[in-house]
């Protein structure tokens, strides 16, 4: 019997990783954007933080309050990607109290939709969509090879740092760095990053959760 997930907890270490790697952020977004990628990732979290005591503690409904948070504060052109990605995975896991190995894979695989149908990215445009995509495939091929969840968990945050990675040796399509063209070559994508970092967090705070 796997206990009940403190979803709080979850979501602040995602807060808190996502504070850690602020300067990081900015200096890839600076690359071949305009630099300001961690900050906005920080001040839309900052604002969950200072809001996440009055919320109930559970997965889905805090993932959409996460969400809706997001949607307005981060700015830029993260704001509707990650408050769609927020609230797909809050809808796909609704009701629950625990999750489940195919709970995970359906947050994972309604998010990458919702991502793309928002903006219209595809894998290989240099976009979260690459982190997203790669953790997703990564998590389903352990599933379909019967490992256990903490493996699959593992091999869902290492598939996504390979995707995040991948972006190097891509063009930009989409957003300000496509302005670029084949410049855009050469440093991963600020949101690709930003991505690893959530779902890093947040696989390594299910995990003990999961069996
Ligand atoms: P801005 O481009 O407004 O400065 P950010 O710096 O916060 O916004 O975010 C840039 C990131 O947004 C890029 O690294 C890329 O991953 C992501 N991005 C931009 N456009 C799209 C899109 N249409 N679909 C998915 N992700 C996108
Ligand atoms: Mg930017």
């Amino acid at each position: 019997m796997t206990d009940e997930i403190d979803a709080k907890e979850i979501v602040l270490r995602i807060i808190s990783d996502i504070e850690k790697n602020k300067s990081w952020l900015s200096e890839i977004d600076g690359a071949i954007g305009d630099g300001d990628h961690g900050i906005n990732m920080a001040k839309g979290f900052a604002m969950v933080k200072t809001e996440i005591d009055d919320k109930p503690n559970e997965l889905s409904a805090l993932f959409h309050f996460v969400g809706m948070t997001l949607l307005t504060h981060i700015g830029g052109a993260m704001g509707p990607i990650y408050g769609t990605l927020f609230m797909k995975m809050a809808k796909a896991i609704q009701g629950k109290k625990n999750l489940k190995k195919e709970d995970i894979l359906n947050m994972l695989s309604l998010g990458l939709e919702g991502v793309q149908k928002r903006g219209g990215a595809e894998v290989g445009d240099k976009t979260i969509v690459d982190t997203l995509y790669a953790a997703k495939t990564g998590y389903k091929s352990a599933l379909d090879r019967k490992s256990s969840m903490q493996v699959a968990i593992d091999e869902l945050i290492n598939s996504a740092r390979r995707g995040m990675e991948g972006t190097k040796l891509l063009v930009a399509k989409k957003g300000r760095s496509s302005r670029l063209g084949e410049r855009s070559k050469g440093t991963i994508d600020a949101g690709a990053a930003s991505c690893f970092v959530i779902l890093k967090a947040m696989g390594e705070s299910l995990k003990k959760y999961l069996s």
